[in-house]
Parts: C-alpha cells; structure tokens; sequence
C-alpha cells in the first residue's frame, strides 16, 4: 500500500535520539530548548514552546489567551477535530465558519457576515482559529483585520503548514495572529513521533503556555510569592493549574534534526503536487486551487471527483483506489457532523459548502519519500479507477 502521507526518518535523525538516549537528560534537558528555537527561527517568530502534541499546544494557547465558560471559539468545519475540540477543554463553546469553496480554507466572506450577525446578538467570538488547509495559508491579513474591527483573538491553526508561507513570509511569523501552532505527528511534514509547538511574538503568552504546559509550576523570581533566596535552592511554586504536556528529549532531538530537512521535505512536496497538476488536468477532477498571497507546503493533494462526469461515486472510486494498492484518505468528514457535535446541537445543512466539499474529495499520496515510481501508479490506476 502506498500510503498517503509518511515519514521520513534519516541515519541522522536516528543517532540524534540515541545521543539523547546515552544522555544524562531524557525530558526537561537542553534539546526541547533548542528544537523551540530552531522552529521559532526558522518561522520568524520570537518564542516557541514545545509541548506533546498540536492538541496540547492549541489548549495551552487557549487558555493563555484566557477563553473561558461563556466565551466563543469559531474555527473552520473542514478540519480535524482537534481545533474544535480545544474549545470544550475550556468550558467555552464552539462555532464554525463556512469554507471557501476554492480554497477550503474559512471563508473571508463568510466570517464577515458570521460576525456582523454575532455583534447583533452579542455573541462574538473571543477566538477565531483559522486552518491552512493541506498547507495552505488562510487569508491572514483580511481575517486580521477582522480581527481588529471586531476585537477577537487569532490562533493559526498551521499543522499542515510547516515550510508554508504567506505574502512571501513562513507561516508561523504570527505577523496577522496572536499564536501558531504546528503538529509533528509521523503523517504531518516533519515528525517528532508525536509533538506540536506553539509560536508567538508576545512574551506574556509565551510564558503562561510554558506554565501550563508543566503544571503551573514555576521557578521564575517574577511569577512567584517567595523567592529562591529565603525559600532554599529547591524552592517552587505551583501559581496556576497546568498540566503535564512537556515534550521529551528524545522527541526533541528528532525535530531538531527534521528541521535540517524541512526545506527538503517541502520542496518534493511542492515537485510532486506540481507533477500531479500537469499529468491529472485532463480528468474529471477538481485539481488543488492555489490563492495567489499562499505558497502551499502540501501536507495534502486533495482532489474533487466530479461524480457528475463519470459513472462512479466518490466511494467507489475510493474503494476501487485503496483495493489497488493507493492509502487514499478522506480529510475532512466536517466536524459539526460529528456525532459529539450533532449532541450539542449542530445540524447537518448548517455549514452546505464543507459538506458539499466532503461529498467529492479524496487525499491522494503526497509525502517527501514518495518516489517518481509510485505517482506514476498512482496516476494510472486513477485513470483506470475513475472510468
Ligand atoms: C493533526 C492535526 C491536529 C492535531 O495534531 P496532533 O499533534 O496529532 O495533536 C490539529 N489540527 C489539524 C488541522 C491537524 O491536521
């Protein structure tokens, strides 16, 4: 089976985590300081804090955002469920904005209307988590300036993005958000095994996400009610409630030596979506749009089966590709249609253009150890699959 998405692991990404592993720290030593820092670099923001998973860094940035019971977090219904979900972990409740239906990313437009009627009934959100579907960036500067008239946070919710960028600069720069967030999970596009990271420009957050990551338990003379001097050198304090999302040594080393790569990883990425524009244009498929201020990293090659041209559903093309040999992957089943969510009120028909979306895609393979071999087989069981 070819998968959809993969890993790629080095000779030098695996003496990495045996270096860590013959060492005298395996968590809270110096490779978790110097992956956040290679990431925080290489985007262009001035903190990174790395925690055990995306979903950890999207609850440690909620809350240092301070969303609470009886705030809003509206996201896009055409992710995983993680960016959602982080809501609830508050006690807060979520709303979705509708796709754009060339994109998938959050429609602009759409988040303008949404906010015009929220403002009428006094239901703005204190959150808006916009995600760069596949790798691509949303409309950061028009969500920004959303974000200024109507006065709500933004986290970019960039776990496909890594290697991304956006008006010419790295996704993750925080220059139109408040937090980034990245995922190192194996199928995400450079790995720490599992892992995430939140980047930010703003010091206070950087700080608080740091506390939370690790219990609310501090040594910092500032943050603290007695200092160190007349406590004792083993002294701290816990001054909020955290928990434990810290990321180990041996997971750290791993994306220090990934990072090496990134660039790598994205430019096949980018050859072989590149590839698959030219060689898949004259099927009956809608091919990956790109928005001119975005330069995709391709964490996903999502195409449209125009079920309306050819004989088959979306189901049978799917069944008959994975029956070939291809991991072919469906992203996203929209998460308001989530039976969790259906619970807590939210009806089918309410987000039309995610769903109608839903209907029609298909993730085809796109990862950095794919080779020339395997699109090419990838394309001509499509051609034979879709008749
Ligand atoms: C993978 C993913 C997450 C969650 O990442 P983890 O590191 O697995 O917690 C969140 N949001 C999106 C869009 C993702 O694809």
């Amino acid at each position: 089976m070819i998968p959809y998405g993969r890993q790629d692991i080095s000779q030098a990404d695996i003496d990495a985590v045996v270096d860590v592993l013959k060492s005298d720290y395996l968590t809270q030593g110096p490779q978790v300081p110097l992956f956040e820092e290679t990431v925080a670099s290489y985007c262009g923001a001035k903190y990174g804090v790395a925690v055990n998973s995306a979903t950890s860094a999207l609850h440690v940035a909620c809350l240092a955002l301070g969303l609470g019971e009886g705030d809003w977090l509206w996201t896009s219904p055409n992710t995983f469920v993680a960016s959602a979900n982080c809501a609830l972990y508050c006690g807060a409740q979520v709303d979705f904005v509708d796709i754009n239906p060339h994109t998938y990313n959050m429609s602009v437009e759409a988040l303008e209307h949404k906010l015009k009627q929220a403002k009428l009934s006094n239901t703005l959100p204190k959150i808006l988590i916009p995600v760069h579907f596949a790798g691509q960036s949303c409309e950061m500067r028009e969500i920004h300036a959303l974000s200024l008239e109507y006065g709500f946070k933004i986290i970019e919710d960039a776990a496909h993005a890594i290697g991304g960028k956006y008006l010419g600069k790295s996704v993750g720069g925080c220059q139109y958000s408040d937090i980034t967030v990245f995922s190192f999970h194996p199928v995400k596009i450079v790995t720490t095994g599992e892992g995430g990271i939140a980047t930010t420009n703003q010091s206070v957050l950087a700080e608080r996400m740091q506390l939370l990551r690790s219990h609310g338990v501090t040594r910092e003379p500032h943050l603290m009610t007695k200092s160190l001097e007349t406590e004792g050198a083993w002294y701290y304090q816990q001054v909020d409630l955290g928990f434990n999302y810290r990321m180990t040594e041996m997971q750290a080393a791993l994306g220090v030596s990934q990072m090496q790569r990134v660039d790598e990883f994205v430019g096949t990425r980018k050859a072989f979506a590149k590839r698959y524009d030219e060689l898949l244009h004259n099927l009956p498929l809608v091919l990956p749009f790109q928005h001119a201020d975005s330069d995709s990293s391709f964490h996903l090659y999502p195409i449209l089966i125009q079920t309306d041209l050819i004989f088959k559903t979306r189901a049978e093309v799917y069944k008959a590709l994975r029956e070939d040999g291809i991991g072919v992957n469906i992203h996203y089943i929209p998460v308001h249609t989530q039976p969790y969510y259906q619970k807590m009120g939210f009806a089918e028909g309410s987000f039309p253009l995610a769903e109608a979306y839903y209907q029609q895609v298909i993730s085809i393979p796109v990862f950095h150890a794919m080779t020339l071999q395997d699109q090419n087989r990838i394309i001509e069981l499509l051609e034979r699959d879709l008749i």
